[in-house]
């Protein structure tokens, strides 16, 4: 096994005693328990960090300082009894065993129990008892306790846990009216039937489900309800509340997103970069908000100078000068490349025809992956209004020339070379085009846009590239913010009362901060800024699938193969949505409380981008998230299936390509 003690002390002076955790003994024995010995494996690199981790069954490993506080606050000490309720993957029982003499826990999940018991084995803690069971009744054979923790958030305090506390125990457990949101309350026992309690602020569990706490299926159990009464599904809410979508081409399609007109940006996500009914969903709303409610932006998760050569199209322009490179050619072509786009395309370009140039609506691409188009823009604009420009741009931007075919290499390069190479000639040519505003600009409003984008690309794709190499969220993140920066651009530049339509994949749209990509990676996205920045005025819309077809390929820069979509695992948020029953639909969570209550706890959720294998599916495309936080709506096709690629896969050297925007 890996030797991570380093982190694990590093873990308990910053993340414990530097929050305060006093107790010597909760310290010791954070310091011994190896935490990463108690994640899913893959996970053991991230096991120090600050926060929860998933341990499967849609269930997590409590946030270390956490964990130290609630055994802090319940006064564990040498030669206690002690109960934990919510074992989940047994670390907190672990820490327990290292003080008390002896720990009984409690899990509902038989899997999560036998993989405690096995690490519990393999670590040679002889001391804990650890059962299946619902902990809500606690474990009257062994009471009374010491001290009981309860690692799941109750709407209160179980009567049977009160009662199994020796005068004087304490017990610490998250009380709150659902949603994830609690309050930790300590109650100590001061006679056989007074208890002292005490508050120990905001916490954010999952729901302790069970006879004296929630009913599965949301409702707080009635007192006289038992345990396996019948309560209503998840997927039956689900049912209940579905707006089933009608075809595409009906209006009632896009009228029912009419709810998110009022916003400021409306972000449309997608679960995979090669689903027909994503792009035509997108599309139906898209020109609804278009035609009905003054949207004049529409920004994907494309590349800027190669959307700009549609966004000269749709918006009648003189296409660009013949020579530069032609829009859409590198891999994953299909992605922008299909029918579906195509269709749409030629929908706003119709539509912009009778509008006055300055109220048509645009098409702009956020990404940042095609740097060579975006030199060759820039310099074509440079050549054409400021020639001396020109040349002293052409300077700068040699320092990429050896990796322009082959940008991620770039990075490799400076780290042998370890400096940052081309950084300060790439920001120099952007400052200097921003500072020539009023001499360009004034004239030249869509074409000096598009040159500083495009300059704001090249420094951004070089920043890229360079940091590529070091891995981590670092290269991601600088993705992401330059698309939402990009956004703020376009919406500053088409004025105050602009609205935008966002197409991106769930993973740029879906808030970060309610996915393992965000709080294990600590990666974020466009969704998240949008909400930082925008609050109320941005809506997150999410879209799923069970099952189908999908155009995608097998590795990267690899051919488009048409591939069998895996029907979702019985765990994911798409097993509920299937089991609904109701083949498509629009499920608005913020008007369905109950329901948005039960489906915050964190289940799997299936991200399937250019590149699909369905033969590693669950290791390569499931993630944590919590739906209902990462979107506002979500947007479901039971079966879905893949796009139709426009034209031949590959330029053909040589042809002139005009195909198939007409450009
Ligand atoms: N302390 C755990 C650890 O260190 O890994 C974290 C546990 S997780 C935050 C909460 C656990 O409570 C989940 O594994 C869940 O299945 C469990 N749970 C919820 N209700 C329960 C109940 N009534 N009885 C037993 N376990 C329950």
């Amino acid at each position: 096994m890996l030797d991570l003690s380093r982190f694990r002390n590093r873990m308990v002076e910053t993340q414990l005693a530097g929050r305060g955790i006093r107790d010597r003994n909760v310290l010791d024995a954070m310091r011994e328990v190896p935490r990463e010995a108690f994640v899913e494996p893959g996970f053991e690199e991230f096991a120090y960090e600050d926060g929860p981790l998933p341990i499967g069954a849609g269930q997590t490993i409590s946030q270390p300082y956490i964990v130290a506080l609630m055994i802090e606050a319940a006064e564990v000490k040498p030669g206690n009894r002690v109960l934990e309720v919510g074992a989940g993957s047994g670390y907190a029982a672990a820490v327990m065993s290292r003080i008390a003499k002896t720990v009984y826990a409690i899990e509902r999940h038989p899997s999560l129990v036998e993989s405690a018991q096995h690490r519990f084995g393999r670590l040679g803690y002889g001391n804990i008892d650890l059962r299946v069971g619902d902990g809500t009744r606690g474990l009257p054979e062994a009471a009374p306790f010491d001290a009981i923790l309860v690692a799941a958030g109750g709407p209160d305090v179980p009567r049977a846990l009160r009662e199994q506390l020796t005068i004087g125990g304490r017990i610490v457990i998250p009380v709150g009216p659902g949603g994830g949101h609690q309050r930790l309350l300590k109650a100590t026992r001061t006679t056989e039937t007074d208890y002292e309690e005490e508050d120990l602020g905001a916490v954010s569990f999952v729901p302790l489900i069970g006879e004296q706490g929630w009913a599965e299926g949301g409702r707080r159990r009635a007192a006289n309800q038992p345990a396996n009464s019948r309560y209503q599904s998840l997927p039956e809410m689900i049912a209940d509340a579905a707006e089933p979508l009608p075809e595409f081409s009906d209006p009632g399609f896009g009228e029912l997103f009419d709810r998110f007109a009022d916003r400021r940006v409306v972000l449309l996500g997608e679960a995979s970069h090669g689903t027909s009914e994503f792009y035509r969903a997108r599309a139906a709303i898209t020109r609804r908000l278009i035609e009905k409610h003054g949207f004049t932006i529409v920004a994907v998760e494309a590349d800027w100078p190669d959307a700009a050569a549609l966004d000269r199209y749709v918006r009648h322009h003189q296409p660009f000068r013949p020579g530069l490179e032609a829009p859409f050619r590198r891999f994953p072509t299909w992605m922008w490349r299909n029918t579906d786009v195509d269709a749409f395309i030629g929908w706003l370009r119709a539509h912009n025809d009778p509008i006055e140039p300055e109220q048509r609506t645009g098409f702009y691409g956020l990404d940042i992956y095609n740097m060579s188009a975006s030199i060759a823009a820039v310099l074509t604009y440079l050549d054409r209004v400021d020639p001396e420009a020109a040349v002293i741009a052409r300077e700068r931007y040699g320092c990429l020339t050896p990796w322009q075919k082959e940008p991620s290499t770039y990075g490799r390069a400076v780290l042998t070379s370890g400096y940052g190479k081309c950084e300060q000639a790439v920001l120099q040519q952007c400052q200097d085009l921003l500072r020539k505003q009023l001499e360009y600009g004034e004239a030249d409003g869509d074409n000096f846009l598009d040159a500083t984008q495009n300059a704001r690309l090249v420094a951004s794709a070089e920043r890229y590239y360079r940091i590529m190499y070091y891995g981590g969220a670092e290269s991601w993140n600088l993705r992401d913010t330059h698309m939402f920066e990009t956004l703020e651009h376009l919406l500053q530049a088409r004025g105050p009362q602009s609205k935008a339509v966002v197409w991106a994949h769930n993973s740029h749209i879906g808030d970060a901060r309610h996915t393992e990509m965000g709080v294990i990676r600590d990666e974020l996205n466009i969704g998240q800024l949008c909400r930082e920045r925008f609050g109320e005025e941005a809506a997150l819309i999410g879209f799923g699938t069970h099952t189908g077809t999908v155009a995608a390929a097998s590795d990267w820069d690899g051919d488009m193969e048409i591939k069998r979509v895996q029907p979702s695992h019985p765990d994911s948020y798409e097993r509920l949505c299937h089991d609904a029953g109701v083949t498509r639909f629009l499920l608005d969570p913020g008007r369905h409380e109950t329901l948005r209550q039960q489906l915050l706890e964190p289940r799997l959720e299936r991200f399937i981008g250019v590149i699909y294998r369905p033969d590693t599916e669950l290791m390569s495309h499931y993630a944590d998230a919590s739906l209902p936080q990462q979107f506002d709506a979500w947007v479901w096709f039971d079966e879905t299936s893949a796009v139709t690629p426009l034209g031949p896969k590959h330029a053909k050297p040589g042809l002139p390509d005009t195909y198939p925007f007409g450009l």
